[in-house]
């Protein structure tokens, strides 16, 4: 049977999940690895973001990472793709715009999320936000 070196797809480039990648890259330098986020960004803190939103801290103290880290590390990183469907049996990671992502083995980072307000009145009414991320942030401000 081929032999092939390791692929790593990664769910979520959040804390946890540029940490993974960052990791495997030092503990194999020839293994592939795919970092998937539907946000815009490469890792920023998101424990800043009150600081941010506060007018206390600039934007680019939010961010951690550049896109240029994680060239330098061979770490590709898509940004604004939604993972929409993980098949297990043909281990394969698909995006909402029909691209497939073969895996050997997969991390699912992807965080928590903020359930849209559900009481009466709600729907429909504008100005309510979640306040997880930094476009969430930027549209309050
Ligand atoms: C405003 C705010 C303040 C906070 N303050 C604190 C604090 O003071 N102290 C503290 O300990 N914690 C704090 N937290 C919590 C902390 O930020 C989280 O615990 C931490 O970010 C979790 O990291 P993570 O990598 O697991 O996930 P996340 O940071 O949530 O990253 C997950 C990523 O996966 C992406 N993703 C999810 N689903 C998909 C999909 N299907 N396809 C592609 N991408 C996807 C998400 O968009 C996100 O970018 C705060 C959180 C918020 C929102």
């Amino acid at each position: 049977m081929a032999t092939h070196d390791k692929r790593y797809v990664i769910i979520g480039n959040g804390i946890a999940g540029t940490t993974a990648a960052e990791t495997l890259r030092k503990l194999d330098p020839n293994c592939s690895i795919h970092l998937i986020t539907n946000e815009p960004y490469p890792l920023y803190n998101r424990v800043s973001l009150p600081r941010f939103l506060q007018g206390v801290l600039p934007e680019q103290k939010v961010m951690i990472r550049d896109f240029a880290w994680h060239e330098q590390r061979r770490i590709c990183l898509l940004t604004e793709t939604l993972v929409t469907a993980v098949n297990t049996d043909e281990r394969v990671v698909v995006t909402e715009s029909g691209q497939h992502f073969p895996y050997d083995a997969l991390l699912i980072a992807s965080g928590g999320w903020a359930k849209p307000l559900q009481v009466p009145g709600a729907a429909g009414t504008k100005h309510i936000y979640n306040f997880v991320t930094l476009d969430d942030t930027k549209t309050i401000i």
